[in-house]
């Protein structure tokens, strides 16, 4: 590990927000001698110290996200507790902009020392962002923020991502008639651990207790989790512009972390995260090293092309490939 690399260890061990979020950088850099040094690094910083609370937080585009991170944030450094937020956004991996990129988003946050604000990598391919989004919650970690806010858009691949590296999933959701309910796919509401109604404020606050009952009832006819205690997932209404409610969704996220500790879900649930992002790393490794021979690159795209006009079967192809592995050294790069 390089001398720089060291320092920047140190910094991120000290909680120094600045080397973080150079270490940050460091992790999302594609050259390969930064993802030596990334690794280093991440080495150095093992895990197994620290652990924040993870929270996945998830909700389409203008139910408020931004509003709520920011009050709800700024309810917890009040408490004393450090708080980062990572930005996970699916169009910014396709288009380069990002909808949570935004800067002027979450000001008076932002400007808190306790607080830490990423956002979403501009062009990086999905599988990218997941893991840079993972690296970085390990670096918060080790930087000793106490709650590590995930935050990603309603885009269905993105949350199964998201909650994969989260102890717990909150979906925020708006104040709506019966109907739209229908709209929350089924898969992203069995995800969540918390349901949040939000805006339940003025004019909207009665639309909002009646979709939060809504849910209540909804949230019943799924199928019981082992990793819920009695009463979760629960759904609760609140107001990220009068901060009602916070206390309230904060307790509730005590409630069922701390009884998922006791029963031993908590280290059941990160040992099964570390093992799949361990072979999710090994899968993308081995591809990259398949594509960084030119030779097995050519036969992949051929065969691509047999497989799709019909004139071999995928098993077929796919077991060609790894037969020519057998005479490749593509495996034995170090
Ligand atoms: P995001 O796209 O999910 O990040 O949503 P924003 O935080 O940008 O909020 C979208 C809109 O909803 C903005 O106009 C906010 O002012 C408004 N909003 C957010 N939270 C609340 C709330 O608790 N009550 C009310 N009445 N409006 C809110």
């Amino acid at each position: 590990m390089s001398q720089a690399t060291e320092d920047l260890a140190q910094g991120v061990a000290a909680g120094e927000r600045r080397a973080l979020s150079r270490a940050i950088t460091l992790v999302e850099s594609a050259r390969a001698d930064h993802r030596a040094e990334a690794v280093a690094l991440l080495d150095a910083l093992k895990p197994g110290g620290r652990q924040a609370l993870r929270i996945g937080l998830s909700g389409t585009p203008g139910v408020g996200k931004s509003t709520f991170i920011e009050a709800f944030g700024m309810f917890l450094i009040e408490r004393g507790l450090r708080v980062a937020v990572l930005a996970v956004d699916p169009s910014s991996a396709r288009s380069g902009g990002s909808i949570l990129g935004d800067k002027t988003r979450m000001e008076t946050l932002s400007r808190n020392p306790n607080a830490f604000i990423r956002p979403s990598p501009a062009r990086t391919h999905l599988g990218g962002v997941a893991r840079r989004t993972r690296e970085a919650v390990a670096l918060c970690e080790a930087a000793g923020f106490d709650v590590v806010l995930i935050e990603t858009v309603g885009v269905g691949q993105s949350e199964t991502m998201v909650a994969e590296m989260s102890d717990v999933f909150v979906l925020l959701l708006a104040p709506a008639g019966g109907d739209e309910l229908q709209g929350v796919k089924r898969g992203i509401m069995e995800m969540a651990d918390i349901i949040l109604v939000n805006k339940a404020d003025g004019d909207l606050k009665q639309t909002a207790t009646r979709t939060c009952s809504d849910y209540t009832g909804a949230l019943r006819l799924l199928r019981k989790r082992p990793q819920d205690p009695e009463g979760y997932p629960k759904a609760m209404t609140v107001s990220a512009v009068t901060r009602d409610g916070l206390p309230e969704a904060w307790q509730a996220l005590e409630t069922l972390t701390e009884w998922r500790r006791d029963s031993g879900h908590w280290d059941r649930a990160r040992a099964e995260q570390a093992r799949h992002w361990f072979m999710e790393d090994l899968r993308a490794g081995l591809l990259a090293r398949l594509d960084s021979d030119p030779d097995i690159r050519e036969r992949i795209t051929r065969l691509g092309e047999e497989v799709a006009d019909g004139r071999k079967a995928p098993t077929v192809a796919a077991d060609e490939v790894l037969a020519a592995l057998g005479k490749s050294t593509v495996l034995e790069q170090d």
